[in-house]
């Protein structure tokens, strides 16, 4: 006689599941291998929280599979793995769909319907789908405890935000300062480094080689012509210099078309096999030569000449590089150096100025062939071809960023890598070559947090400012009761009301109010191992987490 119940020749799979979900429903399992385990040794897991801003899809099975495989394991081999849910709250990606669902386009669209009701409306369409998240969840059989989750627009969690914050200003690293960063123009707002590496698309942008004559003798020669070469023409209206390297050999070359200088590496390349040689010299030489800019519509005084910067490179281009310190980093640093001023003559939502010429009131982008046949109209255009490359989209609205400088807030990550990179080598990474690949690398070339979002659905950057500039940085809703001299215990800590809370400067006694921005939403979900606890202002959470 057989032992077992015998299995019919066709199995239903997904009867067999609703069969043995009931069962772990009836009896309790889940919670019943947590307690059967208090007493063993903890292991602790991290449920990091989805965002619930959308039905969910087949790949956060993916995730929630191996979100279950090892605690499961863990707890079969005797450890107490306690399992909080968590739902992820805020951010861009809820913003966008609220956006959508009310046929907005923008910030000034947002600011028209008010951010109070575009608020409530976001923190509404969070709250809809969790019962399509908890159903998926336990349809895959992942355990976890939904009956108490934590979420990341609670005033609690948003408190212990807040908290981390005030320890990183008061460490000196959460600062303010103008730096070009990618931004995306539709969204109104800046990208940290993790969302520009999810959208990076192929696009066929114009590569052009454009023709900069001299003013004045070079060498005892006239009609001279610098070369460069951008894939970007929409960044010569704010042409400031030109960039050499300064001990890279330069060549002032004559062909029929002109005489030209180049990097004598690139020589061949960029001016052909048949080109004279009239002099060459290091590009320290060039320093200071001044030249005719590309287009003459925005006023930018004292430049339009050569500098020196260490990072160009005889890689690609023809060795001297356009500069424009909005939309470049490298050609911020460099203009700084040589006391060159920053014109940016593009607006924040992407568009140049509505008053300059020829381009007026287009999207940065768009202008490229109007600029490029300006530029052949005139003679300035040396070459002129397509070019296919991985441009940088935004992630969630697939608009074209644009490196844009503005100014925000950073946590200076960069202050800190030596002990991250420590800590990554203590930590066991499957598969193993994340560990010194793409993590490693992230770490190896990381930059600054940008931190700051000037959004409306986020943890609001707890920063208050009076008119003379004093900065107090605000680490609860108790301690911003506190400066007010008000009851706070009850305050959304969202805005707008939020923003309707001042206090006496402590520095000078002047008002102080808070800073408009938001911060991103991944420091967030960063901050669920102490935030979900509500550390260190709830009762229990400062043993909770100390254990
Ligand atoms: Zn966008
Ligand atoms: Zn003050």
């Amino acid at each position: 006689m057989p032992s077992y119940t015998p299995l019919p020749a066709r199995v239903e799979l997904a009867a067999v599941d609703h069969e043995v979900l009931a069962f772990w429903r009836e009896h309790d399992i889940f919670a019943r291998t947590v307690s059967q385990t208090a007493g063993g040794p903890e292991w602790v897991f991290y449920e990091g929280p989805p965002t619930a801003n959308g039905r969910p899809g087949t790949h956060h099975v993916e995730a929630r599979v191996f979100k279950d495989v090892f605690p499961r394991f863990k707890t079969m081999k005797g450890f107490h793995v306690t399992r909080q849910a968590g739902w992820d709250c805020h951010g861009l990606p809820v913003e966008i769909a609220v956006e959508k669902e009310l046929g907005l386009s923008g910030k000034k669209d947002i600011e028209k319907v008010g951010i109070e009701a575009f608020n409530a409306r976001c923190r509404e369409s969070v709250q809809r789908y969790i019962g399509d998240f908890e159903e998926l969840t336990e349809r895959v059989g992942y355990w976890v405890d939904m009956s108490h989750p934590y979420w990341t627009m609670t005033p609690e969690f948003i408190d212990s935000v807040w908290w981390a914050l005030k320890q990183i200003n008061d460490k000196g690293l959460l600062v303010q300062d103008h730096r070009v960063a990618p931004y995306c123009p539709r969204c109104g707002t800046g990208l940290s480094d993790h969302e520009v590496a999810q959208g990076y698309e192929t696009v066929t942008d114009p590569s052009v080689y454009v023709r900069l004559p001299i003013t004045g003798e070079l060498d005892g020669l006239t009609g001279v012509e610098l070369l460069v070469w951008t894939t970007t023409p929409w960044t010569l209206v704010a042409n400031t210099a030109v960039a050499v390297h300064p001990d890279v050999s330069y060549a002032v070359a004559r062909t029929r078309r002109g005489t030209f200088v180049v990097a004598e590496p690139l020589l061949a390349t960029v001016l052909g096999e048949d080109a004279e040689v009239l002099a060459t010299m290091p590009g320290r030489r060039l320093e200071g030569v001044r030249y005719r800019r590309p287009f003459d519509l925005v006023d930018i005084p004292g430049a339009h000449f050569v500098i020196t910067a260490d990072y160009v490179t005889t890689e690609d281009g023809t060795g001297l590089v356009h500069q424009a310190p909005a939309f470049g980093a490298d050609d911020l640093a460099a203009c700084r150096r040589h006391n060159l001023p920053v014109v940016n003559p593009i607006g924040p939502d992407g568009h140049f100025h509505a008053d300059i010429g020829l381009v007026g009131g287009k999207f940065f982008k768009e202008a490229d062939p109007t600029l490029v046949a300006d530029l052949e109209r005139r003679g300035l255009l040396f070459r002129s071809t397509n070019y296919e490359h991985q441009y940088p989209h935004c992630w969630r609205c697939h608009t074209p960023l644009m490196y844009y400088a503005q100014l925000s807030w950073y946590i200076r990550t960069t202050a800190r890598r030596t002990e991250l990179q420590r800590e990554n080598e203590r930590t066991n990474w499957y598969p193993d070559h994340i560990k010194h690949g793409r993590f490693g690398d992230w770490l190896s070339n990381n930059v600054d947090w940008a931190l700051s979002r000037s959004r409306y659905w986020g943890t609001p950057l707890p920063m208050w400012q009076c008119s003379a500039g004093h900065l107090t940085c605000v680490g609860s809703r108790a301690e911003l009761g506190q400066l007010a001299d008000k009851d706070l215990s009850g305050l959304d800590p969202h805005r707008p009301y939020i923003d309707d809370v001042t206090f006496p400067c402590p520095t000078c006694g002047d008002p102080a109010s808070r800073v408009s921005e938001v911060i991103d939403a991944w420091f967030d979900s960063g901050s669920m191992p102490f935030a979900s606890l509500g550390y260190p202002y709830v009762e229990g959470s400062v043993e909770a987490f100390e254990k």
